[in-house]
């Protein structure tokens, strides 16, 4: 029954192993979206399908091939949310998030769920982390977004990545664009393939986006999209690179980003890393000042990215960046005997309570026993309680790497064993974590 025993395709369990690498990545995209003053937003992991139709768009690969959609038992088309913003956005417009003081910032970290062949950087089920900033026209808007994204990058010490941005125009500057776009792709019709053919006269933009080798070569010598801006988006366009150089973010121009979802205008940009095969694009964003109006929204603008944190985790590995080591067991108390366990258990309960990850013994294992597992646990100290210590107070704590040894003396009241063990409670706690703190064995 490999069907009990083996995850659905395009699925990735996260193991203990890994946990603390995602940690790390969710607490620096946290704090700097926290830095930048956007605030986390949670919302759910499916929407009606419409959502995603008019938002994402109906001529997307996403929409078109990706979408997990099903009907649920009221009869209603309900679809896995393949990305964050038609949900934020949803979100944002149903409880009033709009009228607030703009712009509005907002975070989110989520998975998603696309119907994609799986392979390297690519599941069925991914996670992202993105931001969205509403209400705010300037290109002052677009370099801090992208800023924070350059931040967050600096501070996971990823290397070996690079942006690159783009103006695909307003609606305006894009019927032009697009009349060119089908001029070009037009004379080669035959060649392109179904789902381009398809598109040509719906949305010629997505032919430049399009993964299929022939369609790839034809798009190579297709007219630019910087050659068609009006001057509004080309002066915005313009400013966004003033404002990125002044604040020392390196990017190169790259007018073949389009993006794959339906609502961006104007500013689209990507991080792109060379080093984690065909998948590379690590984040993408764009601006897409139409689509919150197009949701029944009011009439605001906004810019946005997500990033795959699939692949920035590779990215970060390929690159060495650093990730902090897992909080040690600072110390395992063994014991010797009924009661000398007792005494260990609540010494570890308290010295947790201080703040010192402890283990003691709870197999009912042999001393010997319980030192090889200290062992495997890398634990940086160990003691063990036996008789002696319960009736001295004086417990021999060890340095599992070095092997030297410190005599530790907690002040027991000896009179009788009932007082050792409340004694033990009320002050041995503070004594040991003192004792194991400042040892420097
Ligand atoms: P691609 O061109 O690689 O298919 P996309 O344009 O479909 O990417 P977006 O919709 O912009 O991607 O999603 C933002 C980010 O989410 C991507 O840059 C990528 O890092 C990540 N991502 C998208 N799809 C997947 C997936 N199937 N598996 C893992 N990560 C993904
Ligand atoms: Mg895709």
């Amino acid at each position: 029954m490999a069907i009990l025993t083996k995850g659905p395709r395009g699925t990735q369990d996260i193991l203990p192993g890994e946990t603390g690498k995602w940690q790390h990545v969710e607490r620096v995209t946290r704090e700097t979206a926290e830095l930048f003053g956007f605030r986390e937003i949670r919302f759910p992991t499916f929407e009606h399908t419409e959502l995603f139709n008019r938002s994402v768009g109906d001529t997307t690969d996403v929409v078109q091939k990706e979408m997990y959609t099903f009907r649920d038992k009221g009869d209603r088309s309900i679809t896995l949310r393949p990305e964050g913003t038609a949900g934020v956005m949803r979100s944002a417009i149903e409880h009033g998030l709009l009228t607030e003081a703009l712009p509005v910032k907002l975070s989110y970290l989520i998975s998603c769920f696309r119907y994609e062949k799986p392979q390297a950087g690519r599941l069925r089920e991914f996670h992202q982390f993105g931001c969205e900033m509403l209400g705010a026209d300037s290109p002052a808007a677009d370099a801090e977004v992208i800023a924070m994204v350059n931040e967050i990058f600096k501070r996971l010490e990823l290397k070996e990545i690079s942006l690159e941005i783009n103006s695909i125009g307003c609606p305006v500057c894009r019927a032009k664009y697009h009349e060119a776009l089908r001029a070009h792709f037009g004379a080669h019709r035959e060649e392109l393939c179904d789902t381009c053919k398809d598109r040509l006269e719906k949305n010629p933009m997505r032919l430049l986006d399009c993964k299929s080798p022939i369609c790839r070569e034809i798009a190579k010598g297709a007219p630019t999209v910087l050659d068609f801006l009006c001057e509004d988006c080309s002066s915005h366009f313009e400013e966004l690179k003033r404002r990125l150089t002044a604040m020392g973010v390196a990017y190169t121009v790259n007018p073949t980003i389009v993006r794959g979802l339906d609502y961006y205008t104007k500013t689209v940009f990507e991080f792109v890393s060379g080093n984690i095969g065909a998948q590379g694009t690590v984040c993408g964003g764009g601006r897409y000042d139409g689509l919150i109006e197009q949701l029944g929204g009011p009439k605001m603008t906004g810019i946005g990215f997500a990033m795959g944190l699939e692949r920035l985790l590779l990215v970060m590995e390929h690159s060495g960046s650093p990730f902090p080591e897992p909080v040690p067991c600072k110390i395992y108390l063994g014991s010797m005997g009924d009661e000398a366990a007792v005494c260990a258990a609540s010494l570890v309960s308290g010295l947790r309570a201080e703040g010192f990850r402890a283990e003691c013994d709870l197999m009912g294992r042999s001393v010997k026993a319980q030192m090889k597992y200290a062992d495997k646990l890398r634990a940086q100290y160990s003691a063990v309680i036996g008789d002696n210590e319960l009736a001295s107070g004086v417990i021999k704590v060890k340095n599992m790497l070095t092997g030297d040894t410190a005599q530790v003396k907690l002040s027991l009241d000896d009179s009788d064993d009932d007082s050792l063990m409340s004694y033990l409670y009320h002050t041995g706690f503070a004594e040991l974590t003192e004792a194991v703190e400042g040892m420097e064995l």
